[in-house]
């Protein structure tokens, strides 16, 4: 059984989503109103989100239909080849097998358009006409400005100021396709105007663009707003990962030992990660399944399991989550993916209950990762998905110091064809190691609010 690239046909693309809703021993804590502090309902979520992603947001129903519109338009990437990287198996001598599942297929270049078409769908179906968002690194907006533009909605992305000057290309794509790009904070909102007015020089951060977003939504009438991470909701869709993955598996008689996927709000690695958390729920399976974050991030590693919001600006909900606090300033390190406090709660339930693991690395180790696997596989990883490739990678050699014959599985969420500037700062031997220090987390974890 050697086959390099393992296919599905397109009738084996799945139909449901998988929401590990229906099989957690724990849910997680309801998330509160932040001026309440009380458990939230639909009707605090309604200006900003369709009833039928809110429903998803709280369903327990084991399997969600995909619509047969999503369905179609999935066609044009999914099913996603799954490859086993025989090449780098031999450059590092292990007796592992590792599989990659390769999300970078995708038109703007990561897992994110498995959500933000399911999203530009309900809202278009909701009857709403412009979707607000926020971005960090541009795969995001670049992912909702596609859809939007799929579906006929208007599509406005905060883009976090320094990102929106370091990074013109995702930019330019996303105007390309029909968007408007603001560099945040902007002096469009209340939010941008609060934080400008205290720092005018401000290079923004995820949590001030979402803050912005959120409140240009809350405005208006015709108005939504979509995050392409964190939420049960983006967790769900993203399912299609793993299921693919698992079918992929089987037709070369291959289970894995390990499953590991990148972790910044979480959804990339449970897409890949709960169909197997399941298997282990349900079937007792031993499987490993690990979340991988930057040392400069390190929210699950380090943080602390308890309510914090999720924006600077406290609009959205609190939610029960690891975190870093929620005015964590993030170091600007290069998988701008992976800059954000907090992390899905659903990720951070399972986490607390011992269902998955964590680890931490810093940028070098993953940008020598990323440049060895695009030396035999020829993919270049995003620089947020090297932390997956350094992860396999490590998971490989420790195989073959103990001589195991295990089977890695792991998610290459995205290419990194408009990351090339980190590449360089990489290759020009000037990227910096980074680890968030403790003292600093524990100033802005003092800053939690208090709940009871
Ligand atoms: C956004 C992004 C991530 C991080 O988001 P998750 O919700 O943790 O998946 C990881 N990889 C790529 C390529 C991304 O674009």
């Amino acid at each position: 059984m050697s086959q390099t690239k393992i296919m599905l046909e397109e009738k084996e693309i799945p139909t449901r989503w998988y929401n590990i809703q229906a099989d957690m021993p724990n849910l997680p804590k309801p998330p509160l109103n932040p001026r309440t502090n009380q458990p939230i309902g639909p009707e605090d979520l309604a200006p900003i989100f369709p009833l039928e992603l809110i429903k998803q947001e709280v369903s327990t129903e084991r399997w969600i239909d995909i619509p047969e519109e999503v369905q179609q338009i999935y066609k044009l990437w999914r099913p996603a080849p799954l490859y086993r990287a025989h090449r780098l198996e031999k450059a590092l001598q292990t007796p592992a097998k590792i599989y990659y599942k390769y999300e970078g297929g995708s038109p703007s270049g990561s897992h994110k358009t498995n959500t933000s078409i399911a999203q530009a769908y309900y809202n278009k179906q909701a009857g709403i006409k412009r979707l607000a968002t926020e971005t960090g690194a541009g795969q995001w907006g670049s992912a909702l400005s596609m859809a939007c533009e799929f579906f006929g909605l208007e599509c406005t992305v905060y883009m976090v100021k320094v990102s929106y000057h370091q990074k013109p290309y995702r930019r330019l794509l996303m105007q390309v396709y029909g968007a408007e790009v603001i560099p945040s904070p902007s002096q469009l909102t209340n939010a941008g105007r609060e934080i400008l007015a205290v720092d005018p020089d401000s290079l923004g951060s995820l949590g001030m663009a979402i803050s912005e977003a959120v409140e240009d939504a809350a405005m208006r009438e015709d108005t939504n707003y979509a995050l392409g991470s964190v939420l049960n909701h983006v967790c769900l869709h993203q399912s299609v990962i793993g299921l693919e993955a698992k079918a992929q598996l089987a037709k070369v008689d291959a289970y894995p030992d390990v499953v590991i996927g990148c972790c910044g709000g979480g959804t990339n690695f449970a897409g890949i990660g709960f169909p197997f958390v399941y298997d282990k729920i349900k079937e007792g399976n031993k499987v490993r399944v690990i979340a991988v974050e930057p040392a400069a991030c390190p929210t699950l590693t380090k943080g602390k399991f308890t309510y914090d919001y999720s924006d600077t600006a406290k609009l959205t909900p609190i939610m029960n989550m690891y975190t870093l606090g929620h005015d964590f300033m993030p170091p600007g390190i290069h998988a701008g993916g992976l800059r954000y406090h907090g992390d899905s709660p659903l990720v951070s339930q399972l986490y607390h209950d011992g269902l998955i693991e964590a680890r931490a690395v810093t940028q070098k180790g993953c940008f020598e990762a990323a440049t060895l696997f695009a030396k035999n596989e020829g993919i270049l990883p995003a620089p947020e998905s090297s932390h997956a490739v350094r992860a396999a990678i490590d998971e490989a050699l420790a195989a073959k110091e103990a001589g195991e014959e295990k089977t890695i599985l792991f998610c290459l969420s995205g290419h990194g064809h408009f990351d090339l500037a980190s590449y360089d700062t990489y290759l020009s031997g000037k990227l910096e190691d980074y680890e968030y220090p403790e003292e600093l987390i524990n100033k802005s974890l003092a800053n939690l609010p208090e709940i009871k």
